[in-house]
């Protein structure tokens, strides 16, 4: 099931990945400024945001000697503006006890607020091709589904599972597709509510086809 999974992920993703400009780096700092913006904000309102602000802050460097107020207003039409002082926050300890150099283990980028286990994993499965499991919203939708297909969604223990699936899936090499296609599949096909089954990779596979709402409970 694992392996029909992996293969049936990368072979979708290979012929409808979105193209995407945080997908062309692997500079720690512009995934990370990806996936803060990506946080609570649809992907079609950062991709304008992201490029104006990787023009005006290229590195952690230039963004760590930014003013807060410009940085605040750099990043306001994206709103939740806890996570441009965040950001800056980061840029500025890096370069303080990092010498520049974003950390790419789980504990200390962990460590930094506005970094938790999504964004972590991300950071290090995208920047550094670490094999670090990923589970956002989009994720838990399509591996539950996949994988258990009736119930509830929010439980702890369920969460846990989730996180442990992510992980155990993880292929050895093509990590960066792996996560990548997990998302977009969660984000174009797989979605919360009318998932497009009938154009799915998973169908043959998947424990909640044909879909029944009724089947599942929690938001997202
Ligand atoms: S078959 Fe339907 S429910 Fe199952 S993963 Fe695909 S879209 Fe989601």
């Amino acid at each position: 099931m694992r392996r029909r999974f992996r293969r049936r992920l990368l072979g979708w993703y290979r012929k409808h990945a979105r193209d995407l400009p945080w997908r062309h780096t692997r500079d720690p700092y512009h995934i990370l400024v990806s996936e803060m913006m990506l946080q609570q904000t649809q992907v079609d309102r950062v991709l304008p945001k992201y490029e104006e602000w990787i023009r005006k802050y290229p590195s952690l460097e230039t963004l760590a000697s930014a003013r807060p107020a410009a940085v605040d207003r750099a990043w306001r039409p994206l709103g939740y503006n806890a996570r441009p002082r965040r950001l800056h926050t980061i840029a500025r300890e890096v370069m303080r006890r990092y010498d520049g150099e974003l950390p790419s283990d789980e504990r200390t980028l962990r460590s930094f607020k506005g970094i938790g286990a999504y964004t972590a994993g991300a950071i290090r499965s995208f920047a550094f091709g670490h094999r670090a499991p990923i589970v956002d919203t989009n994720v838990a939708r399509v591996l539950f589904r996949v994988f258990v297909g009736r119930g509830d969604r929010t439980s702890t223990p369920l969460k846990k599972y989730l996180w442990s699936l992510s992980a155990v899936l993880l292929p050895r090499r093509h990590v960066f597709d792996f996560n990548q296609a997990l998302m977009d599949i969660g984000a174009t096909v797989c979605v919360a509510r009318r998932p497009r089954c009938p154009v799915c990779p998973m169908s043959p596979i998947c424990e909640a086809y044909p879909f029944d709402p009724d089947l599942e409970h929690g938001s997202g």
